[in-house]
């Protein structure tokens, strides 16, 4: 990695840590922030003022081009406290790349390593107090970019922020998932935006979403926009099917490619699993829940790494899946990440980002 003195990081230290007024037993996803954040400003065509300053509010223009026209993307990572108090992010460079990838689609600039990198680094080194060490905790990171040129033409932003910041997490654990797939509504086409991770594709999955919980439903199963046969994600992360002795995940310019999906593909791929990624038909599936060959059934996603699949509901009817508690690959892949995370075992592939 570069040096991070190419763009020299002012840090202004808070003069009030808010540490000792969080209950780190009791965390609620995403509602503490922790006492700093990185900023970085885009000007003239160039990065400039990169700091890390007291986390608060900032100023906009009411005529801030993100507000009216969507320039705005973000990621979701998390950092892991070791036993001995190493500090480790989980596959962080998958996440930049990816960032820059959104960010060019919305005609966006890119971040340099430096700053996303290299910035997250001297983050979590200034904040290091605010990771949790408990079994299961996390430090949730919240990389994100949006335009913020004052003007209400419709054209790309000519200035940006850059912002990175941090929220303790807890043990996560949530329900094993009743998804309806959805046959009316879409969150992406071909062609469009829905590889990126850019703040749109989740305000137009909201009343979809509502109308599903109000039916009962925890999460939509997104199905292809032209033919709604092809299944291709879940609300806020992937899918990933177990069906006979294949490993299987939906692919495609439509969905959003997680880290977390890789991740668990190529763990599978190392212990000789069959892997597939392709097209998923929302028939093969339901067929092969009758038929009893699909064995496992989750979404994947850095938020909770892997949820059961309990129950898919499709036009009107409804089909259970087996018993969580019987599924031999989710329970492999859950136990190998958590060691992973927390430095129990060797990190084979180098997905340990260490900050030093
Ligand atoms: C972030 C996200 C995912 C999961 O990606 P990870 O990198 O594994 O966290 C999946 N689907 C959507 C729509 C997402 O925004």
């Amino acid at each position: 990695m570069s040096a991070t003195e190419n763009y020299s990081i002012r840090v202004e230290p808070t003069q009030q840590s808010r540490l000792s007024q969080v209950d780190f037993n009791n965390l609620k996803f995403g509602k503490i922030l922790s006492d700093h954040m990185l900023v970085a400003t885009y000007e003239d065509g160039a990065w400039t003022d990169v700091s890390i300053v007291p986390y608060g509010d900032i100023n906009v223009s009411p005529s801030m081009s993100a507000l009216h026209y969507g320039q705005a993307i973000f990621e979701g990572i998390k950092a892991y406290k070791f036993q001995d108090g190493t500090i480790s992010i989980f596959r962080p460079d998958k996440n930049w790349e990816r960032f820059n990838t959104s960010a060019a689609r919305l005609e966006m600039p890119e971040v340099p390593e430096e700053i996303f990198l290299g910035g997250l680094k001297k983050l979590l080194a200034t904040d290091n107090k605010w990771i949790p060490n408990a079994p299961g905790t996390s430090l949730y990171i919240r990389p994100f970019m949006f335009g913020t040129e004052a003007a209400l033409g419709v054209h790309p932003s000519n200035s940006y922020k850059f912002i990175i910041i941090t929220s303790p997490v807890g043990a996560y654990y949530s329900n094993p998932l009743k998804l309806k797939v959805e046959t009316h509504y879409t969150r992406a086409a071909e062609g469009g935006v829905g590889f990126s991770k850019n703040a749109g594709n989740y305000a137009l999955s909201l009343y979809p979403t509502r109308l599903a919980n109000d039916e009962g439903f925890d999460q939509l199963m997104w199905t292809d926009a032209s033919e709604h046969k092809y299944i291709e994600e879940a609300g806020t992360a992937n899918l990933i099917f177990r069906i006979g002795d294949s490993i299987i995940t939906p692919h495609g310019d439509t969905i959003l490619h997680g880290v977390t999906r890789r991740t668990i593909m190529e763990l599978a791929a190392s212990w000789g699993y069959k892997t597939e990624q392709r097209r998923v038909s929302v028939k093969e599936l339901i067929d092969g829940i009758k038929a009893g060959i699909v064995t496992d059934a989750f979404a994947a996603g850095t938020a909770a790494t892997l949820t059961p699949i309990a129950t898919i509901g499709y036009e009107g009817e409804l089909f259970q899946l087996p018993p969580v508690e019987g599924r031999d690959f989710s329970k492999k892949v859950l136990t190998y990440l958590d060691d992973l995370r927390y430095g129990r075992i060797a990190d084979e592939f180098g997905w340990n980002l260490i900050v030093e």
